[in-house]
């Protein structure tokens, strides 16, 4: 129906032909009609190296149709068209967050918050002011506590929170999403007491006699997990609708979502209702395979608001948990080189998902973190890619578009495999400016140099993806750009960036986080870059990024972002 608009536009324009130039230069004559919608004085950046820079741009229903100087958008200028004064802010392509658990994120802005708790008070404080609010046997959720942060780094107990959830299930994830707290009554639910042994891939933590503390590493976490009942959809749908309103204050019109069934049916709902103001990339759990396989479902399938065909699955844990997997044991606990997480338990059974999947034509992505986990996830590309033969062809711009979620301590020797098997490292900068601080007392300096190693998997070729993990980090890409081109550790420590050599340019920072990302998800020929005929997903700032010190990056705010040729969020 738009299109068919857009035409008729054309038709009817009154002798509306002018001279624009576009890419490379070269003076064409053009018929068009009126833009929409057009942004001008402004610094584009347009992350399209046919016209890397420029002044203003049109905007015709939910598609670029100019980039260019003043003068030559001038054109596209008629009666009904909206014109924004971008003020001399840099202008993006809309943000593309390549790895978010969008319901967590969106549930968390309604539970309780504890990433900021630095005390056992504060954490106590906070769980007790939220459970007063519950009616009787209501679970306290939420959480994102990291226990780095109080006094002596003491691991949380369910004594801290017992006294003030009496008559309430308790479940408090810590923020990697790799550990939670689970008060007394939540283990009583869930049948967890001292003689429960730690199932595979997972620990319950237990104190000197051991009863367990109610901290549940990996694996233990889907004891206490599996008794919280579902979110009713309403309920889903709430907290999705609050997402969306964060993601668009934060100028991203796409993510990458790690999602289940629940979510996906609201997706579609809220799309039919025209609510949603981000397009989403739902990655599904890797164990259910099978039902994408049957189904025909193939890498990148959906329209240009939601798409599906990616497979999530884990080869480890995190490294604040002491279970990212590495070749050597950890500096500051020599017992142990971390876990398999239990979808690679026993040996050969993530290939035995992920090989017919690839041969159907889905894509796989899979967390992997620690060394060894990256390693075991490269083998077994390489052991798919020997099995399976040439990926199945669906077109020029489809192809066999593995991925690595995190890659945060790899193997130097190991950057090569990212470019000569085409994996992509989907990866999350904020990680490197929080866990630097404390990275190295787990893993020491040697095996640091090579983490968060942007700067040598681009120089070795590798494709880029950059994202939050959300509510792992903050949402707000502008927190990733300025990690990515600082790496300046949160607690200050250091001012010149940790491991400064693996620091990358702004520029290719804000083409991980938007074209980088768009190739991640099969849709650079539609979205990453501010290129005529591309959908017009806009984010406007409120400064000149280029301009401004790097420190500076992360206290620039959206003006305005614009999903599909629609202003869906404006400052104040
Ligand atoms: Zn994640």
């Amino acid at each position: 129906m738009k299109s068919a608009r857009i035409l008729a536009g054309i038709l009817t324009a009154t002798a509306a032909v002018s001279i624009v130039s576009f890419a490379g230069g070269a003076q064409v004559p053009a018929a068009h009609g009126p833009a929409d919608l057009v942004i001008y004085k402004a610094k584009v950046h347009t992350v399209d190296p046919s016209r890397p820079e420029a002044q203003a741009l049109a905007i015709v229903g939910d598609r670029i149709r100019a980039v260019g100087s003043e003068d030559e958008i001038r054109a596209w200028i008629a009666p009904g068209t909206s014109v924004l004064d971008a003020h001399g802010g840099t202008v993006l392509p809309g943000f593309n967050d390549s790895h978010v658990h969008f319901v967590d994120g969106s549930s968390l802005l309604s539970q309780v918050h504890l990433a900021d708790a630095t005390t056992r008070e504060e954490f106590t404080r906070r769980v007790a002011a939220y459970a007063k609010g519950l009616q009787k046997s209501q679970w306290v959720l939420g959480g994102n506590w990291d226990h780095e942060k109080f006094p002596g780094a003491t691991m949380p107990t369910r004594e801290w929170i017992d006294v003030v959830t009496p008559d309430n299930p308790a479940w408090l994830d810590r923020y990697d999403g790799h550990m939670g707290l689970a008060n007394t009554a939540a283990l009583k639910l869930a049948g967890v007491d001292r003689n429960t042994p730690d199932p595979p891939g997972g620990t319950i933590l237990r104190d000197a006699e051991g009863n367990p503390t109610g901290a549940l590493k990996d694996a233990a976490a889907g004891l206490v997990e599996r008794v919280i009942p579902p979110p009713s959809e309403e309920q889903l749908t709430r907290a999705i609708r609050a997402g969306l309103e964060e993601a668009r204050r934060v100028g991203l019109t796409s993510v990458q979502d790690i999602s289940h069934a629940p979510e996906m049916r609201v997706y579609q709902k809220l799309l039919a209702a025209g609510e949603l103001t981000a397009r989403f990339y739902c990655i599904t759990p890797i164990q259910g395979y099978e039902a994408p396989l049957h189904a025909g479902i193939t890498a990148g399938f959906g329209n240009d608001w939601i798409r599906t065909g990616a497979l999530k699955g884990f080869a480890d844990g995190s490294l604040g948990s002491t279970t990212a997997l590495f070749f050597e044991p950890y500096n500051d606990a020599p017992g142990t080189r971390g876990l398999f997480n239990a979808m690679m338990l026993p040996e050969g059974h993530m290939l035995q998902m992920a090989q017919p999947a690839d041969a159907a034509g889905l894509q796989i992505a899979i967390h992997a973190i620690g060394d060894r986990a990256i390693h075991e996830i490269l083998t077994m590309y390489e052991e798919i890619a020997r099995r399976n033969g040439p990926p199945r062809s669906l077109g020029p711009a489809r192809g066999r578009r593995w991925r690595i979620e995190h890659v945060q301590h790899l193997l130097a020797s190991d950057y090569d495999a990212f470019a000569r098997l085409g994996v992509i490292a989907s990866m999350q900068p904020y990680h490197a400016i929080d866990d630097g601080r404390w990275a190295e007392k787990r893993i020491g300096h040697e095996r640091a140099k090579s983490s968060y190693a942007w700067r040598s998997l681009l120089d070795h070729g590798a494709k880029l993806a950059f994202g939050t993990d959300w509510p792992v980090a903050p949402l707000n890409p502008l927190l990733g750009l300025y990690a990515a081109v600082t790496r300046a550790t949160l607690d200050g420590r250091h001012p010149e960036g940790w491991i400064p050599e693996q620091k990358i340019t702004l520029a290719e920072a804000i083409e991980a986080y938007t074209l980088g990302s768009a190739y991640a998800e099969f849709t650079e020929t539609q979205k990453g870059s501010l290129t005529p005929g591309k959908l017009a997903d806009v984010v406007i700032l409120d400064a000149d990024l280029f301009r401004i010190p790097p420190e500076k990056i992360k206290e620039v705010k959206v003006v305005k972002t614009i999903a599909g040729g629609r202003i869906v969020y404006s400052a104040d």
